[in-house]
C-alpha cells in the first residue's frame, strides 16, 4: 500500500473519481507495462515519481497500475520502471526474431526512427557510453516525442 497523505484522506467515492480519472488520463492502460486491460486486473494508485526522489503527494503524481506490476517493479520510480519495461519488450522481440540482443537501431525502429531526424551518427557515437539507463531516457526524451 503506497504511504500518501493525499490518498488516506480521500472518502471512497473520491478515490474512485480518482482511479476513473487515471484510467481515463492512460487511455485504459496500466502505467507500469502499458498493458490494456487495466480494468481486468487487481489496480493500485502509486507515485509516479516516490516522494523519496521529490515527487509530490497530490493527483499529478499519481498512476494507476497493475497491483502485481507494481510489486515486480525494477525501479521505485514509475518512470524508470516503464522504461525498463518498455525495453525488456524490445529485448524480447528482438531475441525471439534474431536470438541477439537489441542495439540502438531496434530501438530507433521500435520507435519510428526512420521517421525522425536525429544525426544518427552522432547518436551511435554518443550511446557507445551510455548505460542502459541513459539510453533508455534518451529514446524517451528524443525519439518518442518525434512521433
Ligand atoms: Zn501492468
Amino acid at each position: 500500500m503506497v504511504h500518501s497523505k493525499y490518498l488516506a484522506g480521500l472518502t471512497q467515492q473520491q478515490r474512485d473519481a480518482l482511479i476513473k480519472s487515471l484510467y481515463e488520463q492512460q487511455n485504459h492502460k496500466c502505467f507500469i507495462c502499458e498493458d490494456m486491460d487495466l480494468s481486468l486486473h487487481n489496480v493500485e494508485i502509486d507515485h509516479a515519481v516516490p516522494l523519496n526522489l521529490g515527487g509530490k503527494d497530490e493527483p499529478n503524481n499519481f498512476a494507476l497500475v497493475h497491483k502485481i506490476c507494481n510489486s515486480e517493479k525494477q525501479d521505485s520510480n514509475l518512470v524508470v520502471a516503464r522504461c525498463i519495461k518498455r525495453f525488456d519488450k524490445i529485448k524480447d522481440e528482438v531475441y525471439k526474431n534474431t536470438k541477439k540482443s537489441p542495439d540502438l537501431s531496434h530501438i530507433l525502429n521500435k520507435f519510428g526512427g526512420s521517421r525522425f531526424e536525429l544525426p544518427v551518427k552522432k547518436i551511435l557515437k554518443f550511446s557507445r557510453r551510455l548505460i542502459i539507463y541513459d539510453l533508455i531516457f534518451f529514446m524517451k526524451d528524443n525519439v518518442e516525442g518525434a512521433n
